[in-house]
């Protein structure tokens, strides 16, 4: 069966047809004219629209790679239905390398916006209108904040069985089943049926090669889920998936200089010792220890904390010590030893 052109920005896309699209938004005070990047490749023939989106947090930087290498990928070639990636959402918060919009507003919390509202209200809205209520299933891309690491995982709302299906094809092995949060784009787009995953991996302003090739991967591994690209034949890797029960955060009980002990992705037993806080003299004023056995799938960076602060997010699973062995195989799998090879 022949696939249906899509309309996007008063632009028609044929099947058969790849078009990079300006989607026109507010212009700067300056006078400055803005866009939204979009791509869209129509394939030939019939088959499910998906959108893949990143930086709807303008200093979440990975996705914007992500995007780029899937659409160079050659695995896509041959699509059945249509994709639509957008690079970047967030073009003000890209430009000031920031998570919110000028208006000091956080994009994902403004969907599904109004055609009158804010400036993150319009800009939700056009994303909203012109994109996702044109697909089937979205891939939204994120990563931890600022000093802040995640493990590559996929959060999404588990308890739907395509989601689930979804997040399992997706191929990492953390998942977490999380709640819907008001104004999000998950909560907007699932409420008008886009089933969506959410994508989080590594930190804010930063490129991390081992997330971005995660999600470029995952993303492809998805696609032939939906049935958008071919099953692969390739022998299936052994990555499981687990589902974490719930998460937490151990913070801070004091203010000081930390010392990391543990590390993104390694399995935890309660009452490990994850940190130490010192003075400026190198005195130790605390330890801080896991409260459970899980894996850490989130983690501040910087060495400088205020008591109070979160330093480690730790997921508990059932099987903590065959995740970390998983995430250690897709690790493998993903980003060899050998330097200098290029990216996929
Ligand atoms: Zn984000």
């Amino acid at each position: 069966m022949a696939n249906q052109p899509v309309e996007i920005g008063g632009q028609r896309i044929l099947p058969g047809e790849t078009k990079q699209i300006k989607l026109e938004m507010p212009p700067l005070y300056t006078s400055t004219n803005m866009s939204i990047p979009v791509y869209v490749k129509c394939g030939k023939r019939a088959g499910p629209t998906l959108f893949v989106s990143a930086a709807i947090h303008g200093d979440e930087l990975n996705g914007i790679e992500i995007v780029g290498r899937l659409i160079h990928a050659k695995a896509i070639e041959k699509l059945r239905g249509t994709l639509i990636a957008v690079p970047m959402v967030n073009v003000y918060g890209v430009l000031n390398q920031s998570r919110y919009l000028p208006d000091r507003r956080d994009l994902n919390r403004s969907f599904p916006g109004s055609r009158k509202g804010s400036l993150a209200g319009r800009l939700a809205n056009l994303f909203f209108k012109e994109i996702v209520t044109k697909c089937d299933f979205g891939i939204d891309l994120h990563t931890g904040a600022i000093h802040r690491s995640n493990l590559p995982q996929i959060r999404a709302d588990l308890d739907d069985e395509d989601v689930l299906e979804m997040a399992k094809a997706f191929g990492v092995p953390v998942l977490l089943n999380a709640d819907l949060r008001d104004g999000s784009l998950r909560q907007a787009a699932s409420e008008a049926g886009v089933k969506i995953l959410l994508y989080e991996a590594g930190q804010a302003l930063r490129y991390d090669e081992f997330s971005i090739r995660a999600g470029v991967r995952g993303i492809i591994n998805t696609m032939r889920h939906v049935g958008m690209l071919n099953k692969s034949r390739a022998k299936g890797h052994d990555i499981q998936r687990f589902i974490a029960r719930e998460s937490g955060w151990v913070r801070a009980p004091e203010s000081g200089f930390v010392r990391h002990l543990a590390q993104l992705g390694d399995h935890v037993e309660k009452g490990d010792r994850l940190a130490t806080i010192s003075d400026p003299f190198g005195e130790i004023l605390a330890t801080m220890y896991s409260p459970m056995h899980g894996v850490i799938v989130g983690k501040q960076n910087i060495p400088l904390a205020q008591e109070g602060e979160a330093i480690y997010h730790i997921g508990y699973f059932n099987k903590p010590d065959s995740v970390a062995e998983h995430v250690e195989l897709l690790q493998d799998n993903l980003v060899p030893d050998e330097p200098g090879l290029p990216g996929p």
